[in-house]
């Protein structure tokens, strides 16, 4: 029984916070809190209709540390949960600190005025965590989060060590928009025209954004075109597994996606360099992202699944040579709306972040300092899936990927 204070009151949020409250067994008392209250009180009033629990709501800008600090006084939480955004990391890092409480995320720091994310940042506080007996739980959302999970589970149960390891991320869902993106429009374009990379003997290789692509047949899906990009999970599946000769992530975009995206690029939509317009400074991708359809209401009208996982060829547990694995999950858009109001990409994020806290708020996941899921054991984190609406498949394939 454990009280939680949940940051941010988007699409993840309210799966999160949906989800933590059909888990009251364990998720006792929940606080909301966001820079927009009424966000936050939409939220509750439709986790109240769905399941009949309360949640507290608060106005707060997550980066102002010293309100940050004094509002979790106030709610005496056991642990802070951040579901904004990634510019926000590190004030409430700073005031988990200072207010002696555990962390989790979903996403890694991100500066503002830079498109750049990296751990280097959230790992540096690691021994100041570990001197104030508190927990950082980085990374616990699809991807990072079950994808680091899979993996690690795939070298727990089936392979010795990774030799290859390929992430297929495919959204196979239709929103009947032209354009529009499946979470915070300014993060997913800042993320998708970054230069790809991967990991290759023991150090990133950097491409051209969206410069090679493949075709794949997705479970559930049917084939999509899926290019190599850079994704956050790499670094943290870099570094713990060191070993892997190569590691790669992939995402599938559509035609549309694709041509529009061109265009905004071409036309200078995508920058964050900072313009004077009719006198007022504004950054071309703000601006974007205030004109394109909000995530959160994409949920009704999106159809299909997703299929997100992970393809490891390595050397067999028992001993009986090389072998690959394939490790998914499938998600309904459909299904994720009518169990929480939200679309699969919220869905699939917001679920694993209540499993990572219910790891923490449980003990199941312990220990001083900043950690990745990476770093912890796989096996729990993996049987809330099955149980709270993301379940897995595993198989065997005949042999490496070709592509
Ligand atoms: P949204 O943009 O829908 O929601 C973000 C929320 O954070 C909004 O409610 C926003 O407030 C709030 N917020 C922004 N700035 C502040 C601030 N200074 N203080 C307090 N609240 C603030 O994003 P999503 O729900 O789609 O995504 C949430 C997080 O999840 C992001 O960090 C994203 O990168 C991450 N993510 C991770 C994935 C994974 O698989 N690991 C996949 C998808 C997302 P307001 O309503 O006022 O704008």
């Amino acid at each position: 029984m454990s009280t939680v204070l949940v940051i941010g009151a988007g699409g993840v949020s309210s799966v999160c916070v949906h989800k933590m409250a059909m888990n009251a067994d364990i998720f006792s008392d929940i606080h909301l809190a966001s820079r927009t209250k009424s966000k936050c009180d939409t939220i509750a009033a439709s986790v109240k209709q769905r399941t009949g629990v309360d949640v507290a709501t608060y106005e707060i800008d997550a980066e102002e540390v010293p309100a940050m600090v004094n509002l979790i006084k106030k709610v005496q939480p056991s642990l802070v949960v951040n579901l904004a955004l990634p510019y926000q990391d590190l004030p409430i890092m700073d005031a988990c600190l200072a207010a002696g409480v555990d962390y989790l995320d979903t996403a890694n720091y991100e500066p503002k005025d830079e498109a750049k994310f990296e751990y280097s940042w959230q790992w540096a506080y690691h021994d100041r965590f570990k001197q104030a007996g508190i927990m950082a739980l980085l990374g616990s959302g699809f991807d990072p989060g079950v994808t680091s999970v899979f993996t690690m589970w795939l070298k727990k149960h089936k392979l010795k060590t990774i030799r290859t390891l390929d992430i297929l991320d495919c959204n196979g869902g239709d929103h009947g928009q032209a354009f529009a993106t499946n979470f915070n429009p300014e993060i997913n374009i800042r993320e998708v025209t970054a230069p790809a990379r991967h990991w290759e003997n023991g150090e990133f290789v950097e491409t051209p954004a969206m410069a090679r692509k493949v075709e794949f047949d997705f479970e559930g899906v049917g084939p999509k075109n899926m290019y190599m990009m850079y994704h956050e999970e790499l670094e943290s599946l870099a570094k713990f597994n060191p070993e892997m000769e190569r590691a790669r992530f992939w995402m599938t975009f559509g035609d549309e996606y694709i041509k529009h995206l061109t265009v905004l690029q071409n036309v200078g939509m995508t920058s964050i360099e900072p313009i004077k317009y009719k006198g007022k400074e504004i950054i071309p991708l703000q601006f974007l992202a205030a004109v394109l359809p909000k995530p959160e209401t994409l949920g009704e009208t999106t159809k299909g699944n997703t299929n997100i996982g992970c393809i490891a060829t390595g050397e067999a547990l028992d001993g009986s040579g090389e072998k690959t694995f394939y490790i998914k999950n499938i998600c309904s858009h459909e299904a994720a709306y009518e169990e929480t109001g939200n679309q699969a990409v919220s869905y699939t994020t917001g679920v694993p972040a209540m499993i990572g806290s219910a790891m923490v708020v449980q003990g199941l996941w312990k220990g001083d300092g900043v950690f990745n899921v990476e770093e912890m054991d796989p096996d729990p984190f993996m049987d809330m899936l099955n149980k709270h609406g993301l379940p897995w498949t595993v198989e065997e394939l005949d042999g490496p990927v070709n592509f």
